[in-house]
């Protein structure tokens, strides 16, 4: 691999930082490679941003179904 590092993580989202915790926990120098945002899709554009976009749209819809 190279003097400096015992192992390389490419891309930081959920999947990558669990895999460079767990090496770092295990004592590795690990190097981390990310080409856009760290935390990747979930936090910025994917899970959190849809649930607070689609969740709000929800609720306003079941408030004024009627009884059944
Ligand atoms: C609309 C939507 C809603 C979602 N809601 C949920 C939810 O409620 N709950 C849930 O558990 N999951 C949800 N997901 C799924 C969740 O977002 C993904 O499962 C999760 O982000 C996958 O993580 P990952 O690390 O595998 O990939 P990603 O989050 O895609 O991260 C990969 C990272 O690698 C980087 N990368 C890629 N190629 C390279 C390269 N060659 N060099 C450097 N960096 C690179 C990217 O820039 C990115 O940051 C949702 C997804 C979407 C689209």
């Amino acid at each position: 691999m190279s003097d400096r590092f015992d192992a390389i993580v490419i891309g930081m989202g959920p999947g990558g930082e669990v895999a460079a915790t767990r090496l770092i926990d295990g004592g590795m120098k690990v190097a981390v490679i990310e080409r856009e945002l760290i935390g990747g899709e979930c936090g910025y554009w994917a899970c959190i941003p849809s649930k607070t976009l689609i969740r709000p749209a929800e609720a306003r819809w079941e408030a004024r179904r009627p009884p059944e």
